[in-house]
C-alpha cells in the first residue's frame, strides 16, 4: 500500500489533518488541485474577499506557540492576509513535504480485498491507500450561470472562486456583476471604487449588515492574545462556535423601545451579532424574524438615495437570517453612486451573454469585464465532481440521491475507511472551530484503530439511519430550511438540485460534540469496525 492516509484538500482541514495524523507516525499525502495550500483562501482571490468572522476567532487554535506569534491585521482579515496565515502554517509544522500539488482526484475506488482505497489523479496516476479522508470543503465546487453564450464573450470574464492569481484592472472599465449572495456583496463593495462602470444584475436581493470592520492596533492584538483561552473556550459553549449566541429573550418578550434599542445596537456592533447574537425566536418564529427583517428593511431604504432602487434590494421572499447573511462595508451606499446600476433580472431576466456584454429583454449593456459570482454546488457538489464508489463499486453519487445519508457526518455506509472532514450533516457554524474538532475524533478514531490492530471501519445502517433521521428532525421550524438557498442543496445552475435537501447539521455545535464524544469514549461500538 502507498499511503496510510491520502487526505484530499490542503486547506484548513487538510492541513490541520495532516500535521495530526503525521503525529501517529502515519504515512500521509495530502493531495491538492492548486498550486499553493489555504483551500476556499487560495481559491477565492477576488476583490474584496475577507472573513465575516473575527479573524482571531478564525485561526486554529491548537498551537500556542501559533497564536502566540501570529499578529491579526484586521478584525475580519482580507484573503491574502489569511492566505499567508495558511502559508505560514504550513512553513512552521514542516508540512509541504507530505502535499503534492496540481493533483486533482478524479477517482477513488475502495478494493474490497484489501480493505483499501485506489486512488486517480485526473493525469491518471495511481495511488493506494488505506484510509481515505475527504477535506474538500463545503464550498469548493465552483458553479456558472446557464446562460446562453458565456463562452462568446470577447472581454474579460471570470467566476470570483477562479479569480486570476495576477489581478485584474478594473480602472475606468464597464464592470459587470451577476450574483448577490456574500460573494457578489464583498465583489461590488470593492470593484466600484475603480471601475468606470459598475452594472449589478441581482435576481435574489440578500439581507446584508454592515461589517464594522477595522485595523487591530498593537495594544488590541496584546489583549487578543491575552484573551484567547478565554475566546476559545466560548466559542466551545456557543451555539455555532461564533463568539456571538443568541440572547436568551424572545422578540416580543421585551417593550418595542428595548427591541428598537437592541436591534440597534446589533446593527453597530461587529461581525455576525445581528444573526447569531439576536433574540432566540428571530430564526424560528415568523413574527419575530418579521419584526427584524422591518427594522433592516428601514435601514436599507434610509442608505439607499433612491427609494425605487433600495425596495429592489430589499428581499420580498424570505426573511433576514433565513439564508446566509452577507456582511457589509458601506455595500448599500454603491447604489448612491451615478456610475452604478442595479439591473433586477426579475422585471428583464437575461436573454444570453454576447460577445460584447450581456443582453437582458429590454437591452444589451456593454461590457469590458463580466464577474461571475453565482456560487457553488455546495455540500454534496464537491463529493459530486469525484468518482467516488464503495464497497461492492457502489457510487456515492447514487448512495446520496434525494440527499445525503451520513453517520455523525463522518461516515457513509459501504464506503469503508472513508473519513469525511467537513461533509454534510456536520456542524458548520465558524468553520475552523468545527474543523478542529471533526479532524481531532477522526484522528481519535484512527488511533483507536492502529491500536487495536483493525483495519477496516465501516458506518451501520441503523448509525447512518439515526443520525440522519435526528438532523432532518433538527432543521423542523427552522425558517431558513424554507427558503431556497445553498444551505438547503437548491442550486438553479446545477441538474438534480432543484429539490431541497437536509445537507446541514443545525443543532448546537456542543451538542454535536457530546455526541461524537460520546461514541469515541465507548469504543466506537456504534461503527463496525474489523
Ligand atoms: P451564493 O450565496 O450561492 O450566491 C450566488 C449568487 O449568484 C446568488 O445571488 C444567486 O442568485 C446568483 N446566481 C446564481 N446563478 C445565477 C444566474 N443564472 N443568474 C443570475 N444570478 C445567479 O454564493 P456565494 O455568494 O459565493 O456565497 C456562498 C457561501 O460562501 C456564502 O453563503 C458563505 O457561506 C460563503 N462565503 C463566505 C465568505 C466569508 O466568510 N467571508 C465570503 C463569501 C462567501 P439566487 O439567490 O437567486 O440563486
Amino acid at each position: 500500500m502507498d499511503y496510510d492516509a491520502i487526505v484530499i484538500g490542503a486547506g484548513i482541514s487538510g492541513l490541520y489533518q495532516l500535521y495530526r495524523l503525521r503525529e501517529l507516525g502515519m504515512k500521509v499525502r495530502v493531495l491538492e488541485a492548486g498550486t499553493g495550500v489555504g483551500g476556499t483562501w487560495y481559491w477565492n482571490r477576488y476583490p474584496g474577499a475577507r472573513f465575516d468572522s473575527e479573524s482571531y476567532s478564525y485561526a486554529y487554535s491548537f498551537s500556542k506557540e501559533l497564536l502566540e506569534e501570529w499578529n491579526w491585521k484586521e478584525h475580519f482579515a482580507p484573503q491574502p492576509e489569511t492566505l499567508s496565515y495558511l502559508n505560514h502554517v504550513a512553513d512552521k509544522f514542516d508540512l509541504r513535504r507530505d502535499i503534492q500539488f496540481k493533483s486533482r482526484v478524479a477517482a477513488a475506488h475502495y478494493q474490497d480485498e484489501t480493505s483499501s482505497w485506489d486512488v486517480t489523479l485526473e493525469d491518471g496516476s495511481k495511488y493506494s491507500t488505506r484510509f481515505l479522508i475527504t477535506a474538500i470543503g463545503p464550498l469548493s465546487a465552483p458553479t456558472m450561470p446557464r446562460i446562453e453564450g458565456v463562452e462568446s464573450f470577447k472581454g474579460q470574464s471570470c467566476h470570483t472562486a477562479r479569480w486570476p492569481h495576477e489581478g485584474v484592472d478594473f480602472a475606468g472599465k464597464r464592470v459587470a456583476v451577476i450574483g448577490t449572495g456574500a460573494t457578489g456583496v464583498q465583489t461590488i463593495q470593492e470593484v466600484v471604487k475603480t471601475a468606470g462602470h459598475l452594472t449589478v444584475f441581482q435576481r435574489t436581493p440578500n439581507w446584508c449588515a454592515p461589517l464594522h470592520n477595522g485595523k487591530i492596533s498593537a495594544d488590541e492584538m496584546r489583549e487578543i492574545r491575552a484573551g484567547y483561552p478565554e475566546m476559545f473556550k466560548r466559542c466551545q459553549e456557543t451555539f455555532a462556535c461564533f463568539l456571538h449566541t443568541p440572547d436568551p429573550r424572545a422578540t416580543t418578550e421585551v417593550t418595542p423601545e428595548e427591541r428598537e434599542a437592541f436591534f440597534e445596537k446589533l446593527y453597530g456592533d461587529k461581525g455576525f451579532g445581528i444573526w447569531q447574537g439576536n433574540f432566540r425566536d428571530v430564526l424560528v418564529d415568523k413574527t419575530a424574524n418579521g419584526l427584524l427583517s422591518d427594522f433592516v428593511a428601514r435601514k436599507i431604504r434610509s442608505r439607499v438615495k433612491d427609494q425605487k432602487v433600495a425596495e429592489k434590494l430589499i428581499p420580498k421572499n424570505h426573511g433576514f437570517g433565513t439564508r446566509r447573511v452577507p456582511l457589509e462595508t458601506k455595500y448599500y451606499e454603491v447604489y448612491n453612486q451615478p456610475n452604478v446600476e442595479l439591473v433586477d433580472i426579475n422585471e428583464t431576466p437575461i436573454e444570453r451573454i454576447t460577445p460584447n456584454g450581456i443582453k437582458t429583454s429590454d437591452t444589451e449593456r456593454a461590457f469590458d469585464i463580466i464577474i461571475y459570482a453565482t456560487g457553488f454546488d455546495a455540500i454534496t457538489g464537491s463529493f459530486d465532481r469525484i468518482d467516488i464508489r464503495g464497497a461492492q463499486g457502489q457510487r456515492l453519487k447514487d448512495k446520496w440521491q434525494g440527499g445525503p445519508k451520513t453517520y455523525l457526518g463522518v461516515q457513509v455506509e459501504g464506503f469503508p475507511n472513508m473519513l469525511m472532514l467537513m461533509g454534510p450533516h456536520t456542524a458548520l457554524g465558524n468553520i475552523p472551530r468545527s474543523i478542529e474538532y471533526n479532524v481531532e475524533w477522526v484522528t481519535g478514531l484512527i488511533r483507536y484503530m492502529r491500536e487495536h490492530n483493525l483495519t477496516r471501519v465501516d458506518a451501520r445502517p441503523e448509525g447512518v439511519k439515526s443520525w440522519t433521521d435526528h438532523v432532518i428532525a433538527l432543521g423542523q421550524g427552522l425558517l431558513s430550511n424554507e427558503v431556497d438557498s445553498w444551505m438547503t442543496g437548491i442550486n438553479r445552475n446545477v441538474e438534480g438540485k432543484q429539490v431541497r435537501t437536509v445537507a446541514r447539521y443545525s443543532g448546537s455545535a456542543p451538542a454535536y460534540r457530546a455526541r461524537c464524544n460520546a461514541v469515541a469514549a465507548d469504543g466506537y461500538r456504534e461503527l463496525a469496525l474489523s
